[in-house]
């Protein structure tokens, strides 16, 4: 992609009412633009990252055997009268009523409809387990919609939800998304912790947040220093690591305001090695048994051959929010870089010859197809503005690998550097080898 062509509204100046960095970032560098009071559109910066971190989200949920699917954004409010939460959900349910006077919804969430296309569908216990996901926009009105995307009114989440015969098997479910969750966080470059939750509307008796460490985060954290230096890559998922697992990330005392209390902290966590600072949840899981399917009547025919009202968890994980969870993460001191995972593109070549230099737009020209062919998402500077202002507009963009490209370099040579290290001369073959190792290995 040239950036001359590339619909990419960058603002000179931070906007006032943008309190956060990443909130002042994504407007700055056109990621996003607000239609409402947080209900935004995605420009295509933007809606490239998203897209990239909606990949990984749902790799890590196929391989925890969840299946995609796709539920609307419109619900019925019957289903939610009869799980006994549309009055309890309260304001921050946007209620909608169609011409024929029909009460409807958007979804905040959506336990009630999944509940529904279970109990219709499964009958039993030989379909079991089962977990089912869909990545979809939900709608809360939030008493105070703010800091950009994390906390929006219109936001993209996942969300799963299992279904087993047993307690046992629930909890299984219950560790696989577990897994599956500091799997994601990881790959998109994020130290998230799991902590001990309160269930909330969703209701339930087991509940863990993953929470970012960020000064800017909205939940208060109490944990052990400890708890970084545990390794999702120590463990599998086989059932016996999955166990080690959630025991090695759960002894350790971690807990958000809500669930905080001093003595035990103090009892459990050693003065030196507490560690009390901000978060940002970027997901939460629950295991809730029955609360859904009891009323809601989804009963299946066991192994045992009686009824049994299945057991059930929910799963989410806030998809837009993290755009903004990554941000507040790796923009420090006004540039940005994005971890190599959701990059909105594999590396930047600038060119810094003048207007006229036939030779450094060859040049650049010539890099950019090479790397285009062998499958690399390129963004060509060739616009005519100064130097500076290009370094300040990628400063913004924040792709992590650039190539500049001037005039009193060698013919064959290139400036190649990572953002944030020292550059390297090198040739484009050179460049090519070393990016296919980084973004293909
Ligand atoms: P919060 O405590 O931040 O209001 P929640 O506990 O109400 O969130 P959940 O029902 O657990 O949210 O939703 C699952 C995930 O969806 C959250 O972990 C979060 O990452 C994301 N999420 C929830 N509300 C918002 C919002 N208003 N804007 C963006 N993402 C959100
Ligand atoms: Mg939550």
């Amino acid at each position: 992609m040239k950036l001359s062509e590339l619909f990419l509204p960058i603002l000179k100046d931070i906007p006032s009412d943008a309190k956060i960095k990443s909130h002042q970032m994504m407007l700055r560098s056109g990621m996003v633009r607000q239609s409402a009071a947080g209900i935004y559109s995605w420009l295509p910066l933007g809606f490239k990252v998203l897209k990239k971190i909606e990949l990984i989200v749902r790799e890590e949920q196929d391989r925890a055997g969840a299946q995609e699917m796709l539920m609307p954004t419109i619900q019925s409010a019957d289903l939610w009268k009869e799980s006994g939460r549309y009055d309890g959900y309260g304001l921050e349910m946007l209620r909608i009523k169609d011409r024929q006077d029909r009460e409807l919804l958007y979804g905040p969430t959506n336990e009630e409809l999944i509940t529904q296309i279970f109990r219709d569908n499964v009958k039993s216990y030989k379909s079991l387990p089962l977990i089912l996901y869909h990545i979809q926009w939900k709608f809360r009105d939030e008493i105070r919609p703010r800091f950009g995307v994390m906390r929006g009114r219109e936001f993209l989440m996942k969300d799963s939800y299992s279904f087993d015969e047993t307690k046992e098997g629930a909890i299984l479910s219950y560790n696989k998304m577990f897994y599956a969750y500091l799997k994601t966080f990881e790959r998109l470059g994020l130290k998230a912790i799991p902590l001990v939750a309160d269930t909330g509307p969703i209701g339930g008796d087991l509940s863990h947040e993953f929470v970012v460490l960020a000064e800017t985060g909205e939940s208060q954290i109490y944990t052990s220093k400890k708890i970084l230096d545990l390794k999702i890559e120590n463990f599998d998922n086989s059932e016996q690591s999955l166990n080690k697992m959630v025991k090695a990330y759960t002894e350790t005392y971690s807990a958000t305001d809500e669930k905080f209390d001093q003595k035990e902290f103090d009892d459990l966590v050693k003065k030196d090695d507490q560690l009390i600072t901000r978060g940002i949840e970027v997901g939460h899981i629950f295991y809730f048994g029955d609360k859904y399917s009891k009323p809601m009547k989804a009963v299946v025919n066991s192994s045992l051959g009686k009824n049994i009202t299945v057991e059930m968890g929910s799963y989410g994980i806030g998809v837009s929010r993290l755009v903004g969870a990554i941000i507040e993460v790796n923009y420090n001191n006004n540039i940005m870089k994005w971890p190599k995972t959701v990059t909105p593109f594999h590396v930047a070549i600038i060119n810094l010859g003048k207007k006229n230099d036939e030779t450094c737009k060859n040049k650049a020209q010539k890099i950019y197809e090479l790397l285009k062919n062998n499958s690399f998402d390129v963004l060509l500077d060739d616009t005519e503005e100064s130097p500076a202002s290009k370094f300040k507009n990628f400063d913004l963009i924040g792709i992590p690998y650039q190539i500049i490209i001037g005039s009193k370099q060698e013919i064959e040579q290139y400036e190649f550097k990572e953002v944030g290290c020292e550059k390297e001369i090198l040739s484009a073959q050179e460049i090519l080898k070393k990016l296919k190792i980084i973004y293909f290995n």
